[in-house]
């Protein structure tokens, strides 16, 4: 078998590091590099068995040289960050045009350049071995692997390696509300994201190349870190891989034997409920009662306040968010309201709520929504739910964590007229709470149209 090693933009660390282990595999597994520059062999073979490609395309030479090649191999591997990321050239993506001029004093560039991409974006690559540089022992692995596979002729596809091969070990995080799975986790980061946008920063990248995981400062449960429970993550990760607890199960057992457990729902959770199936509200609290519930009230969460505690947090979720940054403001905090309790189920679109929970149980929008899905909705005989008996007191309220940073640090700096106010972190308030279902533009549009509906009908109180 007759390897090619070859090398495009990068730091060549990758083939310094890995070299002699690929040497040693080759004379075990009878295989022979015949093109690698580094150790000599520098005459270039017609056509290869395999070709091995570190670093990024980042001229048009680049770009015409991988296409020569990819047509002269019958495998082709991607070796290291740059290759499959395009790694330290891509930084050039981020850097003003005008510096290259100033590094070549004004001359022409030597070769043109092109926008650097990793080199799947050119050409169809076999495998490929993930990393800055990759970990030696896993490499042997797949490279011993890879070998075996041709030489055998049977190589094996890439899926059904690429794990095994691309992660050394899971981290998982627990917590009472919160759990990330770590097996299941293909750092996207799309959470680390959502968190930073609430101002949190309570998960994070750790470690380099292929052990990168994403996880809490030192891997300490969510309670224990400054997560403050919103769920705005969970609402992002496309594989499930951060959820909140769920109490599903638990609700599914009780209703599953006669009972007289009722549903508070909530106007945001019933808004998004209809959106999401398209359907009246009536016929998503028939479709509730269809699974066993007693009866179904709309629950409008009661907010207190007085001029010593003027600050009302909607939530646990805010109430930990000013504990943690705002310490000073603690004393002015209010208690958020609590769930119902006794023989209850609160159906929710905040995951913070689950923290407060003392005897009744909650269910986020989403959970809520599994528990309907079986049920031809087709079939249901649309109920009214049981409306709040009374008005609760109304004050001014802000929301999104933008707003609630300014208005918190204007507040620790006196600005404000000291008035109660209650506070919502999620983006566009609760409609937007971390236990809604995963929503789109569309979506979205539709829940706040459907709660529009809800307040100015159900939500009228003489
Ligand atoms: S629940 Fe909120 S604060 Fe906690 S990790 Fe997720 S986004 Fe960050
Ligand atoms: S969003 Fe999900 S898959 Fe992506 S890094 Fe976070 S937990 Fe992992």
């Amino acid at each position: 078998m007759r390897i090619g090693i070859y090398s495009f933009g990068g730091c060549e660390g990758c083939r310094y590091w890995l070299i002699d282990s690929m040497l040693r595999v080759c004379e075990e597994l009878g295989a022979e590099i015949v093109y690698e520059p580094l150790i000599g062999l520098s005459k270039e073979n017609p056509e290869y068995d395999l070709v091995i490609i570190e670093g990024a395309v980042c001229t048009d030479e680049d770009s015409e040289k991988l296409q020569r090649l990819r047509s002269r191999a019958k495998y082709l591997v991607a070796l290291g960050s740059c290759a499959l990321l395009s790694g330290v050239p891509g930084l050039k993506r981020f850097t003003d045009p005008r510096a290259a001029e100033m590094v070549y004093f004004g001359k022409p560039l030597p070769k043109k350049p092109v926008d650097v991409k990793p080199i799947t974006a050119y050409i169809h690559v076999d495998y490929w071995i993930r990393g800055c540089p990759p970990d030696r022992e896993n490499f042997e692995r797949l490279f011993r692997a890879i070998i075996s596979g041709i030489a055998s002729g049977r190589p094996f596809k890439l899926h059904e390696r690429r794990l095994e091969f691309c992660r050394e070990e899971f981290t998982s995080i627990e917590g009472s509300v919160l759990r990330l799975d770590g097996d299941k986790c293909m750092v996207c980061g799309r959470c680390v994201g959502a968190c930073e946008r609430m101002g949190v920063y309570a998960i994070d990248y750790a470690y380099r190349s292929i052990s990168t995981v994403v996880t809490t400062p030192f891997s300490i449960p969510f309670d224990e870190s400054t997560c403050v429970l919103c769920g705005q993550c969970t609402l992002v990760c496309p594989v499930g891989a951060i959820r909140e607890r769920s109490d599903l199960e638990k609700v599914q057992r009780i209703l599953s034997r006669p009972t007289a457990l009722r549903a508070y729902i909530e106007p945001e959770s019933l808004a998004a409920m209809s959106s999401y199936f398209n359907r009246e509200v009536e016929v998503i609290i028939g479709a509730l009662i269809a699974r066993g519930f007693e009866s179904v009230a709309i629950y409008v969460p009661e907010y207190h306040a007085d001029v010593e505690r003027p600050l009302i947090p909607a939530s646990e979720a805010e109430r930990r968010f000013i504990n943690i940054f705002y310490p000073q403001l603690a004393e002015l905090l209010s208690e958020p309201p609590a769930p119902p309790g006794g023989s209850s189920v609160l159906i929710t679109p905040c995951l913070a709520k689950k923290a407060q929970a003392r005897e009744g149980l909650v269910l986020t929008t989403r959970e809520a929504i599994k528990l309907i899905s079986n049920i031809d909705l087709d079939e249901v005989e649309g109920t009214l739910p049981i409306m709040p008996s009374r008005k609760s007191i109304t004050f001014r309220e802000v929301h999104g964590p933008d707003n609630v940073i300014r208005f918190l640090e204007e507040y620790t700096r006196g600005v404000r007229v000291k008035e109660p106010m209650i506070l919502k972190m999620c983006p566009g308030g609760c409609l937007g709470g971390g236990g809604q279902p995963y929503y789109n533009e569309d979506l979205y549009r539709r829940m706040n149209e459907a709660l529009a509906r809800i307040s100015s009908t159900l939500l009228v109180i003489d």
